[in-house]
């Protein structure tokens, strides 16, 4: 575990939204890496910026009421738009992309855009790993269109198996029974093993730890528990609202004996602990306790286009600006494209999660609902 609490002073959190200025660039020569050397592999794209639950820790109904202003059907990246992206960053060295939001199985017609992204390859020629994360609400309807559009996985988030608590977190009374009807369709659809998101906050579903591990070991499925972050500005976060991992591994340890595994991939965010017994894998994702800042490999598209380096980042680079400005020059080439995204990749120095005390939580950061989780 890292020591990593260094009082935090960056005024360019507090600079606006920058749009690149002019297209003369050119795409870099060998591997690309950023300040701290760290390559580009993944890419992780917010489809939409709504979602019909409204999770206490990620959009608090007090914030995100009938007076918040989402975005505008034209703010948003056309498909088109996000493909070309998409490829763009493939060739900079992007391997895995996953599609989020807000809830992105509400965007229309998504598996159109799974579709035009699945047959990507990579720079060695590998299928790009396109994976998806969901609330599960609507999975049962939409598993098979997904699958059929060429997805390959998908993660689920549900924080718990009480009713009355997972009500309650996710704040519109929507059934633990739905989202687990929706696990089984994507299963039923080929998209297993299901990876299983909890986010993890003391004193609200923390007695549900145990519960998830016991359901879920057997089934194929991972659950990964995941420490509640100070994401955005609007969930109120306190460091002792955080369980740290190691009381998450040290509460299943003790009903079922885990030993840790390596990891897949290097930079793969989830530690992973397998059951002794032979009941299947967990994970934990510890960016609080531990950050990972040093192995972050992720760049993150918002809905509307703007790269973000960092989930906690407040200042952005518009792409989608790049990208509708050439409608009226000279357009722009995919090579320039790829230069302009390269350039920013190697200014990146970002490492928030390694700098986070109490006080950093209140510092100006974009929302995850905006960005993907
Ligand atoms: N709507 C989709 C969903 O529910 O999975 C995708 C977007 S959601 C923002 C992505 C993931 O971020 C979810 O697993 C969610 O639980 C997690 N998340 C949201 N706010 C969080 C926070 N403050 N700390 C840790 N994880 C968070």
């Amino acid at each position: 575990m890292t020591s990593r609490v260094i009082p935090l002073i960056d005024s360019r959190l507090a600079t606006p939204v920058r749009t690149l200025g002019g297209n003369t660039e050119t795409p870099p020569v060998g591997e690309l890496s950023d300040e701290l050397g760290r390559p580009l592999r993944d890419l992780r794209i917010s489809v939409t910026d709504r979602c019909n639950f409204r999770c206490t820790y990620c959009m608090p109904k007090e914030v995100f009421d009938s007076s918040y202003r989402f975005l505008r059907h034209s703010d948003l990246l056309t498909f088109e738009e996000i493909a070309r992206l998409a490829r763009a960053f493939v060739q900079l060295g992007v391997e895995k992309i996953r599609l989020t939001g807000g809830e992105p199985l509400l965007r229309k017609d998504v598996h159109k855009l799974i579709a035009m992204l699945s047959p990507m390859t990579t720079r060695g020629g590998s299928p790009v790993d396109i994976a998806l994360t969901t609330n599960g609400s609507v999975l049962t309807r939409k598993a098979q269109q997904l699958a059929d559009a060429g997805l390959k996985r998908i993660t689920v988030s549900l924080d718990g198996l009480d009713d009355a608590t997972f009500r309650r977190m996710n704040d519109v009374d929507f059934p633990v029974r739905d989202v687990l009807a929706g696990i089984d369709a994507a299963t039923a659809a080929g998209l297993s093993p299901v990876k299983i998101n909890m986010v993890v906050k003391r004193g609200v579903n923390d007695r549900e730890i145990v519960a998830m591990a016991r359901h879920f070991r057997g089934t194929g499925h991972i659950v990964r528990f995941i420490e509640y972050m100070d994401v955005g500005t609007s969930n109120g976060w306190r460091m002792d609202e955080v369980v740290p991992s190691s009381e998450v591994l040290r509460m299943i340890g003790e009903q079922f004996p885990i030993d840790p595994i390596d990891a897949n991939y290097i930079g793969e965010v989830a530690e992973r602990w397998r059951y002794r017994d032979g009941q299947g894998e967990i994970g934990v994702i510890s960016s609080v306790s531990q950050a990972f800042c040093r192995e972050c490999t992720r760049a993150r598209l918002s809905t509307e286009g703007k790269l973000y380096l960092c989930l906690f980042a407040h200042r952005a680079h518009d792409l989608r600006a790049l990208l509708r400005e050439s409608d009226q020059h000279p357009p722009l080439t995919d090579s320039q494209l790829e230069g302009a995204i390269a350039r920013i990749w190697r200014g990146r120095d970002d490492r928030y999660s390694e700098l986070r005390t109490q006080s950093t939580a209140q510092l100006p950061k974009v929302e995850m609902s905006y960005i993907g989780g």
